[in-house]
């Protein structure tokens, strides 16, 4: 069975704060938690919901024993409802919100809160985000909505203007380092997981696993290769297209953009950094700052794809790869 969660060591204002409003009474009836992936925002939404439905909470938190927190614990409590994607990366479909209604409509059988449980909220299409708004416009007395977000521009202002936003900050990097160290890294691999995901523990521990960093050291020899001009952009577009077990194509972008990044430092302060990095660097034809303006519209060019990824407009991930891997090998010609 699932330990009750609790709140992360940096997420401890948010907190309280928002234990202070709940046990006034005062807590609003939608809620917005945004900031970047992997800062365990989730885990916060869920320990809220947890302590809401708990019978008897203890120093601000869930008890861990009571009815409502055994029913959570089993995944079965009635007035809890969770909503996300039917598969990973996927869209939150209409149909998912509509039924929404059906939760929303009836009474709770304790009298107490329900909550409803959303994440990523940007995966919404408009027809979705529309569906969602009828809850948030005539809401339920008793339902609290905590919808969980990495981008909150992707998300209808309309949504945004009708929840309270709770900003979730990245913790301090000694904090973080501390966190990670206690979830098994060591010191070095720490720092290293936690630049790469900048910044975000909790993203930084998927990033120090194996697999994760066997995925990233392919990938980026892929890139290689397609620099050399020793592959072709389609055939390796097909491999990426699903990357391997818990990477996920959007996470794989990102690290080209922190790639890239690297490449425009290394060209500007004359630094030294990874070999293979360094290998892409010296390879781009043209010198100055001439040859770095491509790398730069390259940058926003990911950026832009990672954005669809994350918005419910369900990109075709094939062309998404393939387009961006015959760009980057343009930039090598
Ligand atoms: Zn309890």
């Amino acid at each position: 069975m699932p330990t009750i969660p609790s709140p992360l060591p940096w997420q401890a204002d948010q907190w309280q704060r928002l234990g202070a409003q709940w046990r006034a009474g005062r807590c609003p009836h939608a809620l917005l938690l945004s900031g970047q992936a992997g800062l365990g925002k989730r885990r916060f939404a869920e320990a809220f919901a947890a302590l809401v439905l708990c019978e008897h909470p203890r120093d601000g938190l869930a008890c861990g024993q009571c009815r409502g927190c055994r029913l959570w614990q089993a995944g079965s409590h009635p007035d809890f409802l969770r909503v996300e994607p039917e598969k990973p990366g996927g869209p939150l479909k209409v149909e998912q919100i509509r039924q929404l209604g059906a939760f929303v409509g009836r009474t709770s059988g304790r009298e107490g809160a329900r909550v409803v449980w959303l994440a990523p909220a940007e995966a919404m299409n408009v027809n979705a985000a529309n569906a969602l708004l009828k809850n948030l416009e005539e809401p339920a007395a008793s339902v609290i909505f905590l919808l969980v977000t990495d981008s909150p521009s992707g998300l209808l202002p309309t949504i945004r203007s009708r929840c309270q936003a709770i900003a979730f900050p990245a913790p301090g990097e000694e904090a973080a380092l501390r966190w990670l160290q206690k979830g098994g890294l060591d010191g070095q691999a720490a720092r290293r997981a936690l630049v790469l995901s900048g910044g975000a523990p909790l993203l930084a521990l998927t990033l120090a696993e194996p697999a994760s960093r066997e995925a990233r050291e392919q990938f980026l020899g892929d890139l290689a290769t397609l620099a050399q001009g020793s592959a072709s952009a389609v055939p390796l577009a097909g491999r990426w297209e699903n990357p391997p077990e818990g990477v996920e194509l959007s996470q794989l972008l990102q690290f080209w953009q922190q790639w890239l990044a690297q490449m425009l430092r290394v060209r500007s302060c004359d630094l030294t950094t990874d070999a293979q990095i360094m290998g892409l660097l010296q390879r781009l034809p043209g010198t100055g700052e001439a040859s770095l303006r491509p790398l730069f519209s390259f940058y926003d060019k990911l950026l832009q794809a990672r954005q669809a990824l994350s918005s419910g407009a369900n990109p075709n991930k094939r062309l998404l790869i393939e387009d961006l891997m015959i760009h980057w090998a343009k930039l090598y010609v």
